[in-house]
């Protein structure tokens, strides 16, 4: 199989070398797609080969991405691989996160149980195999913070230095605090993510920095991964609906490619419907999908939501995301309070998640009653970070002190606030109703 790099942009349609260190298309400026021709094996002895590698002790066999490598053959030497044993995350089943949405079944493939807890990590372990096979020293990446998180861990373990830079005030302790234990060197910009993922651009450039963010096409293959082992896990019985928040617009991209390709090679017999959900505050890509056109991005200056994780307002992907949702797909946006009760009645589940994911049940509640989902439809959602993300929100919500971006406070519906109590067997016995 040969690799190389396409611009997305079919009116240029120029190509390259896979080992071009460029992000954007040099000649019109569009987004990039890794590419592959030459003949490929048989889906039917794949599903074989796939299946037989979860019991080796190989560590690239081990992963939940590179298992399934052969679906992106982009590295010539399995050598450059750095894999922390991403991927490899359950679907998870729930009685409560159904009937809250009013759907017969609502599955969660939770990639919160990732390494560094979210499916950066998918997507990382790809980026950062390439920076190593291009001989990059230095990788950079501007953050809402998981992304941070993630390529901190996986640069220092292939011996690159990581250098993240991090809107001022905007990111979850956890995630930083992952940032500085995995050693990257941590700029904290006055400015908004879009403002920042410019200027780094630009560093990247000059200062022969590898970039890693989403709109570095390995990530994006890397990615696909999800969908891949998501189908291998069900049998490849292709559910109605994959769900997903939408932040820049990567992972929705990497599933809509991952699922094609799997289509076009026969592994699935049909295509799944994509759902993205943005919150009411950060949805650019929900207004552009009310009237969509070629030209017609608008960004959104002043993106707002408690989900950090899915605070922007411009975001990259979104060519690679309209293809995804085509005619088929739905884009929906939920507001702050949805979002806050949807991710308790995750946690009353035993599953948990951080804010982001948790617009994935608000959006399915919210299509399901406009009709757009049947509840006998087949629903399977991605949860994208761990609940240890954010343990400052939790605290709020079940303290009744969560208040949104406006200052406004929000209801804890679902509140399970601390008892405090005095050192005593009868007041003890007596909140505990005995
Ligand atoms: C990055 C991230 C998102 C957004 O994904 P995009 O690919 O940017 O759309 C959603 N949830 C979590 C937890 C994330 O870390
Ligand atoms: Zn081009």
């Amino acid at each position: 199989m040969r690799a190389y790099l396409a611009c997305f942009n079919t009116v240029c349609g120029a190509v390259y070398p896979v080992t071009e260190v460029i992000y954007t298309c040099p000649k019109c400026g569009g987004l990039l797609e890794t590419r592959y021709e030459g003949p490929s094996p048989e889906a039917w002895t794949l599903k074989q080969v796939w299946r037989e590698r979860r019991m080796s002790n190989h560590p690239i066999d081990q992963s939940g991405v590179w298992r399934y490598r052969e679906m992106f053959p982009f590295l010539e030497e399995d050598r450059h691989v750095i894999t922390l044993r991403e991927g490899n995350t359950p679907i998870l089943d729930t009685v409560l996160a159904s009937s809250y949405a009013s759907v017969d079944r609502i599955r969660f493939k939770h990639q919160g149980f990732n390494p560094t807890g979210s499916f950066k990590d998918n997507g990382m372990t790809a980026g950062t195999s390439q920076a190593v096979r291009l001989g990059m020293k230095r990788v950079a990446c501007v953050s809402t913070g998981n992304t941070s998180a993630s390529m901190a861990a996986y640069a220092v373990s292939a011996g690159l230095e990581p250098i993240i830079l991090i809107p001022n005030g905007n990111i979850a302790f956890g995630k930083l605090g992952q940032a500085l234990d995995y050693g990257a060197k941590t700029l904290q910009v006055d400015a908004n993510f879009d403002q920042i993922l410019a200027l780094v651009r630009v560093l990247a450039e000059k200062l022969g920095i590898y970039l890693l963010n989403s709109v570095n096409p390995f990530r994006i293959e890397g990615q696909k991964s999800i969908v891949i082992e998501m189908l291998d896990q069900l049998d490849w019985e292709v559910p109605d609906w994959i769900v997903v928040p939408g932040g820049n617009l990567g992972n929705i991209s990497a599933f809509g490619k991952g699922a094609r390709e799997l289509y076009e090679q026969g592994f699935i017999t049909r295509m799944p419907k994509f759902a993205v959900i943005q919150a009411a505050g950060a949805s650019p890509f929900y207004e552009f999908m009310k009237a969509p056109h070629e030209h017609g991005f608008t960004p959104n200056t002043h993106p707002e939501t408690l989900a950090t994780a899915i605070k922007i307002g411009d975001p990259v992907s979104w060519p690679k995301a309209w293809q995804t949702i085509g005619a088929e797909g739905v884009v929906e946006s939920v507001t702050e309070q949805e979002i806050a009760d949807a991710k308790a009645v995750i946690g009353r589940s035993g599953i948990g998640c951080e804010p982001a994911s948790a617009t994935t049940l608000a959006g399915v509640k919210k299509l399901r009653a406009a009709g757009k989902i049947r509840a006998d439809e087949s629903i399977v959602a991605v949860l994208t970070g761990n609940v240890l993300k954010d343990p400052d929100y939790i605290y709020r919500y079940h303290t009744n002190q969560l208040k949104d971006p406006q200052e406004q406070a929000l209801t804890g519906t679902y509140a399970n606030p601390p008892v405090v109590v005095a050192n005593d067997f009868a007041a003890i016995a007596k909140l505990l109703g005995d």
